[in-house]
C-alpha cells in the first residue's frame, strides 16, 4: 500500500487495485501466475503485482520538457532503476541521426518515418521485431502478421531468454511446449516439487496454491540452490493466521543443490525408483502408462542403471542419503506436480535437463490426470500467448499455411532470428533496423555492452514503450520512442471500449480491460500504434484491413479464431468469459510428438567443472524487481537494504579466496573467446549457498554473461551458468 498510495494517490489506488486480477478487470502486468477460476478475492493481487500497478500508474510523467533538459548522453550516466522512475511516456519523440537530445514528433510523422525506414532497407531480413511478454494477443497477433507481410520471421521474444528451453523440451517429449497443469492440479497435489524457482518473488500467488496444498497434506520438495524465504514458510496476509505470524510452513525437504546439478540429481532419483520397484514390483513404476503412452523406456532405463553414482555428487553437490530421501518422496506420492523457472532454463544443458524432469513424470505417470504434471512458471504475464499467437522465429509451416489461407500472401519459411542471433545480425550489419513492442531489451539480454553496441549501430529503432528504460538510452542513430497505453488504463480506441486478451502460465485465455485515464491525451494502444506502422509501411500491400482492426478488436480476434490452433470461436469464448486452450497430454494422454507417443530420452551426465580459484555465477532478480524493471533497492528476504551490487557468497568460499563479508570486489567471467568481461565493484555478502556457487542481481551482471553462452537446442543464454573470478575492486 505504500508504493501505491505514494505513486497513485488514494482513488487510483482503490481502482486500480480493486480491478487487478478481477473478472473483468485488468490482467497483472507483472508474472503469468493464473487467476483462481470463478469467485476472486476482493485483493487477487500479491505485493509485486501491486508495485506493477503503481510502477505504471504513477503520476509522474516524461515528456518534451523531459527529454529538452536530458540530454542522451546525460540520461547513459543515470541508473536503471532511477530512468523508470522518472515517469510515464506521454508524446512520442525522435532522435533523428546525429542528434543529442529526443525531440517530439506527431504520430502521423513517426509512422511514416518508420515507412520510409523499413521500405528502405535492402531486404526485409534486415529488420528485427522484438517482443517483451506484456503484449497482448491482439497485438502480438496483428505483430508477427505485420512482420510476415512484411517479408520476415525475425521474431525474437523474450521467451528466447528464459523459457525456450522448456518450449524445446517438452515439444519433443510429449508434443507441446507447455505446462500440463490448472491450479486445481496443484491444490489436488500430494508432492508439489519447486526446482529452480523462486515463487515469494517471482510467482508470489503461487505461495497462496502451496499453502492450499500443504494444509490439504501435500508435501514439498524445494530444489534451489539459495534458502529461498518463499520456499521455508508464507504468513499470508489475507489470513489472520498469516497476519499473526503463524503462516504455513512450506518445504518438507530442501535441497541446496549445486547449480547445474539438477540433470544428475533426477537421473539418480530415477535410479532409485526403478530398484524400489525391482524390490517391490508394481508399487512405483506406473507400467500401464508407461506401456501405452510411452516410448524409449528400455533404452533410457539402460542408461539410468549404468549411472555413475560418484558423478552425481560431485554434480549435485549433495549426499546420497539427500537424494535417497528425494526418492522416497516420489515414491511415496500419487499425485506430483512438478515446478520450474529459470534455475533450470539458462544452463547449456536445460534441454536435457527438462528431458529428465519429463523421464521422471513419465515413470510414475504423472501426466494428463487430476493433482499431476509438468509447470513450467511463465515470468512475463503474457509470454506464452505471444507465442501461441505467432510470435516465434520458428513457426512451423502448419501456422504460415494458416497465414496464408486466411490473408492471401505466401509468409517467409526461412526461420528467423532468436534474441542472440538478432544481435549478432545488428553487430555483424547484416539487421538495420530494430523495433521492439514492450520490453527492455538492451538491459535483459546477455552481454550488455556487445548488446547496447549492436543495437546502438542499427540506421533505425523503434521502442513502444510505457515508461523510459535503458533501451531508449542504447537505442540506433534515428530512434523512435513511441508511447503505449498500460494494461490499467481504458483504452477507447476507434471511439469505443475495447478489450485485449492474455494467457497464463497454465493456458488459462481470458480478457483484461483497464478503468484508469491514461497518463496522457497523446497515448495510442499496442494495436493502434502496430496497425499505424503497418498502414504506413505496407500501404495496400497484401489488402490487410489494419484500420479496421484498430477499430475494433474483435474483427482481430475473429481472425485469430481461424488462424490460430486451439483458438476456434475465440472472440465468442472471451466474451463467454475466456477458455483453456487444448493440451493433448493434459486433456487426453494423446502427446503429438512424431512418434505420436510420450518419449524417454537418454541424457548424458555432465559434471561441469570450473579451473581453481573460479567459481559459478546465477544471476537472479531481488524481491524489489520484476525482470529489468527495478522497483526499490531492497531485497528484504534476503536481507539486503538500500543496495544491488552485491555478491551472495559462502563462508567456505570467502575463506578458501582470501575475502570477507563487505569486501568490495569486481567479477570478471571467462569465456571461449579469451574476451574478460567485468562488472565492478561489488559488495561480498556471507551467504549460505552451495561452495563454489554465488549469486548476484541483474541486469548489473548482464555484462558478465557472453552472447555465445546459450543453452543447446534452444539457445537461452546461460545466465545460471557463468565462470567468474573475484578480483579486490580498486580504491
Ligand atoms: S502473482 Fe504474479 S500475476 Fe499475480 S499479482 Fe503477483 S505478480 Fe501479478
Amino acid at each position: 500500500m505504500a508504493k501505491a498510495l505514494g505513486q497513485m494517490g488514494v482513488v487510483k489506488t482503490a481502482r486500480n487495485l480493486l480491478t487487478l486480477n478481477q473478472n473483468d478487470g485488468f490482467d497483472c502486468m507483472s508474472c503469468a501466475w493464473p487467476d483462481p477460476q470463478g469467485r476472486r478475492h476482493t485483493a487477487e493481487f500479491c505485493e509485486n503485482g501491486a508495485k506493477a500497478v503503481s510502477w505504471e500508474g504513477v503520476r509522474d510523467t516524461v515528456g518534451p520538457e523531459f527529454f529538452a533538459r536530458h540530454s542522451i548522453a546525460d540520461l547513459a550516466g543515470q541508473t536503471d532503476h532511477w530512468l523508470e522512475k522518472q515517469g510515464r511516456l506521454t508524446h512520442p519523440m525522435v532522435r533523428r541521426d546525429g542528434g543529442t537530445h529526443y525531440e517530439p514528433i506527431s504520430w502521423a510523422e513517426a509512422f511514416a518515418l518508420t515507412g520510409e525506414h523499413l521500405r528502405g532497407l535492402a531486404g526485409p531480413d534486415e529488420a528485427i521485431f522484438y517482443t517483451s511478454g506484456r503484449a497482448s494477443n491482439e497485438a502480438a497477433f496483428l505483430y508477427q502478421l505485420f512482420a510476415r507481410a512484411f517479408g520476415t520471421n525475425n521474431l525474437p521474444d523474450c521467451s528466447n531468454m528464459c523459457h525456450e528451453s522448456t518450449s524445446v523440451g517438452l515439444r519433443r517429449t510429449i508434443g507441446v511446449g507447455k505446462g500440463s497443469v490448472s491450479l486445481q492440479d496443484l491444490h489436488e497435489a500430494d508432492l508439489i516439487i519447486v526446482s529452480g524457482q523462486n515463487p515469494g518473488t517471482n510467482h508470489p500467488r503461487m505461495l497462496t496454491a502451496l499453502e492450499v496444498a500443504k494444509r490439504d497434506g501435500a508435501k514439498i520438495l524445494a530444489v534451489n540452490p539459495l534458502p529461498e524465504a518463499g520456499l521455508r514458510r508464507f504468513d499470508n496476509p489475507q489470513k489472520a493466521r498469516g497476519l499473526a505470524g503463524r503462516g504455513t510452513p512450506l518445504a518438507d525437504l530442501m535441497l541446496p543443490i549445486r547449480s547445474n546439478g539438477d540433470l544428475a540429481l533426477w537421473q539418480a532419483v530415477s535410479l532409485l525408483l526403478l530398484q524400489a520397484e525391482d524390490a517391490a514390483p508394481g508399487t512405483v513404476l506406473d507400467r500401464a502408462f508407461i506401456e501405452s503412452h510411452t516410448v524409449g523406456f528400455d533404452e533410457w532405463e539402460k542408461h539410468i542403471r549404468d549411472l555413475d553414482r560418484e558423478a552425481v555428487l560431485s554434480a549435485t553437490g549433495l549426499s546420497w542419503s539427500q537424494i535417497e530421501a528425494t526418492a522416497e518422496m516420489l515414491a511415496g506420492s500419487k499425485r506430483i506436480v512438478h515446478c520450474w523457472a529459470m534455475g533450470i532454463t539458462q544452463h547449456h544443458n536445460a534441454v536435457a535437463t527438462i528431458k529428465e524432469m519429463v523421464n521422471v513424470a513419465l515413470l510414475q505417470g504423472m501426466i494428463g490426470k487430476p493433482g499431476a504434471g509438468l509447470c513450467p512458471v511463465r515470468g512475463h504475464s503474457n509470454v506464452q500467448g505471444d507465442r501461441t499467437m505467432g510470435i516465434w522465429e520458428k513457426a512451423p509451416d502448419s501456422f504460415l499455411d494458416a497465414i496464408r489461407d486466411e490473408f492471401g500472401f505466401e509468409p517467409p519459411r526461412e526461420h528467423g532470428f532468436d534474441a542472440a542471433e538478432a544481435v549478432r545480425a545488428l553487430r555483424d550489419g547484416r539487421a538495420k533496423a530494430f523495433i521492439a513492442l514492450g520490453g527492455n531489451f538492451v538491459a535483459a539480454m546477455s552481454d550488455t555492452e556487445v548488446t547496447a553496441a549492436a543495437v546502438r549501430g542499427a540506421e533505425f529503432t523503434v521502442q513502444i514503450s510505457t515508461k523510459l528504460n535503458r533501451s531508449h538510452i542504447d537505442a540506433g542513430r534515428t530512434a523512435l520512442i513511441l508511447p503505449t497505453l498500460g494494461r490499467t488504463e481504458r483504452d477507447l480506441t476507434g471511439g469505443r471500449e475495447q478489450r485485449v486478451t492474455v494467457e497464463d502460465s497454465m493456458s488459462a485465455v481470458h480478457a483484461s480491460r483497464g478503468r484508469s485515464a491514461p497518463a496522457g491525451p497523446l497515448l495510442r494502444s499496442e494495436v493502434d500504434i502496430l496497425c499505424g506502422i503497418a498502414a504506413a509501411t505496407l500501404g495496400d500491400r497484401h489488402d490487410i484491413e489494419w484500420a479496421e482492426f484498430a477499430g475494433d478488436y474483435d474483427r482481430i480476434r475473429d481472425r485469430i479464431g481461424r488462424v490460430v490452433p486451439g483458438c476456434d470461436d475465440y472472440a465468442e469464448k472471451i466474451r463467454a468469459g475466456g477458455f483453456v486452450m487444448p493440451h493433448p497430454p493434459r486433456d487426453s494422454r494423446t502427446f503429438p510428438t512424431p512418434e505420436g507417443k510420450a518419449v524417454f530420452t537418454v541424457s548424458p551426465l555432465e559434471v561441469l567443472t570450473v579451473p581453481p580459484g573460479r567459481l559459478i555465477l546465477q544471476t537472479l532478480r531481488s524481491h524489489d524487481q520484476f525482470n529489468t524493471t527495478i522497483y526499490g533497492l531492497d531485497d528484504r528476504y534476503r536481507g539486503i537494504k538500500s543496495g544491488r551490487r552485491v555478491v551472495f557468497i559462502s563462508a567456505e568460499d570467502l575463506t578458501e579466496l582470501g575475502f570477507a563479508d563487505g569486501d568490495m570486489v569486481d567479477l570478471v567471467s571467462e569465456w571461449a573467446d579469451g574476451r574478460d568481461r567485468r562488472a565492478e565493484r561489488f559488495r561480498l555478502v556471507e551467504y549460505p549457498t552451495p561452495k563454489g556457487c554465488v549469486a548476484a542481481y541483474y541486469p548489473e551482471t548482464n555484462p558478465l554473461v557472453p552472447l555465445d553462452s546459450q543453452a543447446a537446442e534452444s539457445g537461452t543464454p546461460t545466465s545460471k551458468w557463468v565462470v567468474v573470478r573475484l578480483i579486490p575492486a580498486a580504491g
